[in-house]
């Protein structure tokens, strides 16, 4: 029962966003386990990315490499700089409007769409997830968790039901996924215990200070608190959530301006865009395609968004890098040609902008010229998913087993890293089918859905796949290990399966 509780613990802290448990030994509910059934580090690891599984199932998070990348590369500047670099940490984003961040025990930081969406600046993001950070360095409410869980329970397998149901659920209808959210948001209301505000000021005060080492305007924490305090007053009665489980009053705002104001910090030499030969890793950048990813494939606003904002600053290259991707978005392939053309004159060593025209090249069936230029930037930039990816696909889709073997090659050292990431698993296991390797291919479907979230489809995969004859003692090995691996995830989620529908 050691695992079956380390899962609802892993469930419970995921979304009640206390910090990470360390061995203290504190009273858990008591579920018909043990007293010793408390979550190691490895496993509070293993079962919050396996719930991040159910999320990604969902479609509540993006899986987009360069989003991601984007918000790991930030994140672990600020790691870098914080008093605890030793602690394991996971940056991840959540495709919501939702104005919010929380930290998870095992290191999960979760940033909501709206949040980026709403700051200003890549310093007011870092202030938002330095202050998450250090709820994680410092130890926050654990005493929080003690006296809530016991009562949150109910609540919190209910909101595992539905997210387990919405995530299984052919197609994840929105409603199912909006019920989940919606649940979760109460849940961490209720669980606003387990910020005190001793807490709060102490994430402020201990932000501030791995901002400021990591490059940042340690100003940005009061500039990003006022501007909530603003969007506050501007929603009325309802708040932005994250004001509901981060109480926020005047005396913070000073505090923190207070704080940065002892800080010396000279900002940096104001940037002359339009002479960058690369607009990567510019957080614009990040900001304007999370807006366009957040958008429905079919809708004409945001090109229409793009097209007026540009009207008035015709040189801003964020926004026509906006207007290029929403116009691939709407597959009109020559109109976003045209404006990717423009950019890359002025940015030629532009990454994002060179995917972009390989993917219109890709799709407009110019396959050797998209090729190359994925070649090209592999030489380049080596193992970037972002890169790998879609040039495996290409290949994928050529299919022939030289390509396949290919595809193979460009993303084995991907998925060896210890990726969770879905979509490589079911491209290189389509790539295996291709050049002819049933067994790998099969073990790789069946971790793409495992890794969605759906954990007993995984399973009967797997046992097929024990039934086969012709597997050779590794072979065996792998599939047994991943059964023995999943096998007690797979019980619980069927004994719960009754409660679906209490969230
Ligand atoms: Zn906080």
């Amino acid at each position: 029962m050691r695992i079956l509780t380390a899962f609802i613990i892993g469930v419970l802290v995921w979304l009640a966003a206390p910090p990470p448990l360390q061995g203290q030994g504190f009273n858990l509910p008591d579920l018909g386990s043990s007293a010793e059934a408390l979550a190691t580090p490895q496993e509070l690891r293993r079962y919050g990315r396996q719930l991040l599984g159910s999320f990604r199932d969902a479609g509540l998070l993006f899986d987009d490499p360069l989003l991601d990348e984007y918000m790991e590369d930030l994140g672990y500047r600020l790691v870098a700089q914080a008093n605890r670099p030793d602690l394991h940490f996971k940056f991840f984003l959540i495709r919501d409007r939702t104005i919010n961040a929380f930290a998870a025990p095992g290191g999960f930081i979760g940033t909501f769409a709206g949040m980026v969406l709403m700051v200003e600046t890549e310093d007011e993001l870092a202030a938002v997830t330095g202050h998450e950070i250090a709820h994680i360095t410092q130890n926050h409410s654990l005493r929080g968790v003690e006296s809530a869980s016991r009562m949150s329970i109910p609540i919190m397998l209910g909101m595992l039901a539905t997210i387990v149901a919405a995530s299984q659920s052919s197609g994840s209808s929105g409603d199912a996924v909006q019920a989940a959210i919606t649940s979760g948001m109460g849940l961490m209301q209720q669980m606003q215990i387990n910020y005190t505000r001793a807490n709060e000021y102490e994430a402020d005060r201990i932000g501030v200070q791995t901002l400021a080492q990591a490059g940042f305007d340690p100003g940005a924490v009061s500039s990003l608190w006022s501007r909530m305090a603003r969007v506050s007053r501007n929603y009325g009665l309802s708040p932005p959530e994250i004001l509901r489980t981060h109480p926020l009053e005047t005396t913070r705002i000073a505090e923190a301006k207070a704080r940065a104001d002892a800080i010396a910090y000279t900002p940096p030499e104001p940037v002359d865009v339009a002479s960058l030969k690369s607009l990567d890793g510019q957080f614009r950048i990040f900001q304007e395609r999370m807006r366009v990813l957040m958008a429905s494939s079919s809708d004409q606003t945001l090109v229409n968004h793009y097209r007026q904002e540009l009207d008035a600053k015709p040189d801003d290259p964020f926004l026509g890098y906006g207007l290029a991707l929403s116009l691939t978005r709407r597959q009109s392939w020559s109109q976003a040609e045209e404006v990717t053309d423009r950019l890359l004159q002025a940015h030629p060593e532009t990454l994002v902008l060179q995917l972009l025209k390989a993917d219109i090249e890709g799709r407009t069936g110019r396959t050797s010229a998209a090729l190359a230029r994925y070649q090209a930037l592999q030489d380049r930039h080596p193992d970037r998913a972002a890169i790998l990816a879609p040039y495996a696909e290409l290949l994928i889709q050529h299919n022939d087993a030289d390509s396949a073997r290919h595809a193979v090659r460009l993303l084995r050292p991907l998925v060896d890293r210890d990726t969770d990431h879905a979509r490589l698993y079911a491209l290189i296991g389509r790539a295996y089918e291709l050049s002819g390797e049933a067994v790998r291919a099969a073990e790789s479907h069946a971790l793409s859905a495992a890794w969605n979230g759906r954990f007993e489809d995984a399973m009967r995969q797997f046992e097929r796949l024990q039934r086969r004859p012709d597997l050779d003692y590794y072979q065996r090995a792998r599939v047994e290990a991943r059964i023995s691996e999943l096998m007690p995830l797979v019980l619980e989620i069927r004994r719960r399966g009754g409660q679906a529908g209490t969230g």
